[in-house]
């Protein structure tokens, strides 16, 4: 009885040490042996032994490094391989969709994003290009080794089942789109759907402007505004996954009817459509509108610049109310934030630095986010992934069996 507890408890240690090396080789694409050893705290022989079932599995590559190491032997270079185990990413975006074949370790093997009309979709229509696009990214090897699909949507989702509850700019309301898009992907892997903005805070979170941080606030700007919560090194999502959703922070009794049904949300003070109203363009116009009104700025239009200061002294009030009441130590400015930041950061500070708590001001820094646009997709693959890292025994198994599964 006891020796078998031991064998499980062991049996337990080896999961949780193979999972700390697969994150490592995720995450910064190549470690040293010796760096492994440095950042698991694992003795050198259990590291070569770890990392032996993940060579023979087919999932990570031992090279001779030369260089590394100092002085002394030389400390053989890990990589992980990124056809070993790939995951397919989508972005339902407002004016996009966009799909990218992602192998571990990060490499983005492969990407179509494929514009669409803005305004209302059928979900039917939505799955069968989103379906479309993974068929011209996807071949048969590389099929035999996908292990998870992740998706982006610019709407508020249950993590748990990705039930789509609403997306006011897709027109959706109450969609199961799980299960439709394994039909259209004639596929049984697992697929994680979530926010859009939740994946682009996970995503700087891992290879952005935010790696390293714990507390962060990611607030991304398209038609819609959403926000990520990073707390103590974790997204949070609420009971739900409902959670972070800040566009919808209510900041003006008197002002105008938001998508949600509500009145003076901060969307409808910061985003896409009242920069465009303010500096006299149609509301509707895109991005294009944005690149437009950005360009009169710089040639000094006062409409213009009065437009950029009015959305900087609303972002810096409602991130001012966020700050004090979360005390992130990064805010994250994402889509069309990360483009407009040069124009809106100084009136942005300036009312942060009236508003917000001193303590609290003096610890947080504002930055635009590293990853643009494809930073939802790149959440996405890392969502997808997460299965893998966190328990990779389940995928180790001996390179023969592997191709036996495959061929059967
Ligand atoms: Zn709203």
């Amino acid at each position: 009885m006891r020796l078998y507890a031991v064998g499980q408890r062991s049996e337990t240690v080896r999961r949780a040490n193979l999972s700390a090396i697969v994150r490592e080789l995720h995450a910064s694409g190549a470690r040293s042996r010796s760096e492994l050893v440095a950042r698991t705290g694992l003795t050198r022989s259990a590291i070569r032994g770890l990392i032996g079932e993940f060579v023979d599995s087919g999932l990570a590559s031992e090279v001779r490094a030369t260089s590394l190491g100092g002085p002394g032997r030389p400390s053989p270079l890990v990589r992980p391989n990124p056809e070993g185990a790939v995951v397919l990413a989508m972005d339902v975006a407002v004016d996009s969709l966009a799909v990218a074949l992602v192998g571990l370790g990060g490499e983005v093997l492969d990407l179509v994003r494929v514009q669409r009309p803005r305004g209302h979709s059928a979900v039917a229509e939505v799955v069968e290009q989103l379906a479309e696009q993974a068929g011209v990214i996807t071949d048969r090897s590389r099929a035999d080794n996908l292990i998870g699909v992740g998706v982006a949507v610019a709407g508020i989702v249950r993590r748990s089942d990705g039930f789509v509850a609403m997306a006011p700019n897709l027109g959706w309301r109450e969609v199961p789109l799980a299960a439709p898009l394994a039909r259209a992907l004639e596929t049984t892997v697992p697929i994680s759907i979530a926010n859009e903005a939740d994946l682009g805070a996970l995503a700087e979170l891992r290879r952005g402007a935010a790696v390293g941080a714990d507390e962060v606030l990611y607030l991304s700007g398209e038609v819609g505004v959403g926000g990520g919560l990073i707390v103590g090194g974790k997204p949070l999502t609420g009971v739900a996954g409902f959670g972070g959703e800040v566009g919808h922070f209510p900041v003006n009794p008197d002002g105008i009817a938001c998508q949600c049904g509500s009145v003076g949300c901060w969307e409808t003070e910061i985003g896409e459509e009242a920069l465009l109203r303010l500096a006299g363009h149609p509301p509707g116009g895109g991005w294009a509108e944005v690149d437009a009104v950005v360009d009169e700025a710089r040639a000094g239009s006062p409409t213009a610049l009065d437009a950029f200061e009015t959305v900087g002294c609303w972002l810096g009030l409602g991130l001012a109310g966020l700050v004090n009441v979360f005390n992130p130590g990064l805010v994250v400015l994402g889509g069309l934030f990360g483009r407009i930041h040069p124009l809106v950061g100084d009136a942005l500070e300036a009312e942060l630095g009236r508003r917000a708590l001193a303590g609290s001001r003096a610890l947080v820094r504002v930055v635009p986010a590293r990853l643009g646009v494809d930073a939802p997709l790149v959440g996405a693959a890392e969502l997808a992934f997460e299965p893998l890292l966190a328990d990779p025994a389940a995928w180790l198994r001996p390179r023969g069996a592997r191709a036996e599964l495959a061929s059967a």
